[in-house]
C-alpha cells in the first residue's frame, strides 16, 4: 500500500487534483473519502466527475444518499453520513448501478468499508482551521489492492495537480 499526501490552497485545486484524478480511475473502482463536514469531499468529487466529462452539476448526496453521473464512466456517488445501520448502504443498491460497473465515490467511507471490496482508493481531506478561514487543505491518497499497487505510479504524478504536503 502507498500514501501520498498533497496540499491544495482552493476549492479551485481541489478540483483540479480530483479532475486529473478522474485519468486514471476505471470501471467498479472504490474511491472512500474521508474528512469532517466542509473539509471538501464533495468538491473533490465534482472535479472527478466534471474530468470523467460529464457536465452534470455535482451536489452533496447528503440528504439523497446516492446520485448518479455519466461521463467516461458511470459514477455513483454516495454521502453515508446519515445512514444509521449498515444494511441501509447495502439496500442503496450500488451494485445495480452502471449495470454493476460504476465507479463508487463513497463520503464518509470509513463506516461501510467493511461491506465494499478490499480494493480502494481512501482520500482524507484534513482541515488546518475548523473555524474555516484558511482555504488549505491536506489530501491524502492512500491506496489498497493490487489494482492501485498497478497505478501507484499514475497516483504519483498527479503530485503536479497541488503541491506536496
Ligand atoms: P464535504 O463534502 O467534505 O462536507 P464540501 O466539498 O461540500 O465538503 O465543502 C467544502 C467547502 O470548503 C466548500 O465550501 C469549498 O468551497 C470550501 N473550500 C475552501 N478551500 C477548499 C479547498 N482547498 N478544497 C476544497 N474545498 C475548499
Ligand atoms: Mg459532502
Amino acid at each position: 500500500m502507498g500514501s501520498l499526501t498533497l496540499r491544495t490552497q482552493t476549492p479551485e485545486q481541489t478540483r483540479a487534483l480530483g479532475a486529473a484524478l478522474a485519468g486514471i480511475l476505471r470501471e467498479r473502482d472504490v474511491v472512500l473519502l474521508t474528512g469532517e463536514l466542509g473539509a471538501g469531499k464533495t468538491t473533490l468529487v465534482q472535479g472527478i466527475v466534471a474530468g470523467l466529462g460529464s457536465a452534470d452539476h455535482v451536489q452533496s448526496p447528503t440528504f439523497t444518499l446516492i446520485r448518479e453521473y455519466t461521463g467516461r464512466l458511470v459514477v455513483a456517488h454516495v454521502d453515508v453520513y446519515r445512514l444509521a445501520r449498515i444494511q441501509d448502504v447495502v439496500d442503496l443498491g450500488l451494485e445495480e448501478i452502471g449495470e454493476g460497473n460504476a465507479l463508487l465515490l463513497i463520503e464518509w467511507g470509513d463506516a461501510v468499508q467493511d461491506i465494499l471490496p478490499p480494493e480502494r482508493l481512501r482520500v482524507t481531506i484534513t482541515t488546518f482551521d475548523p473555524a474555516g478561514s484558511d482555504d488549505a487543505r491536506q489530501i491524502e491518497l492512500a491506496t489498497e489492492g493490487p489494482s492501485w499497487e498497478a497505478r501507484w505510479g499514475l497516483i504519483c504524478t498527479l503530485a503536479n495537480a497541488g503541491s506536496p504536503a
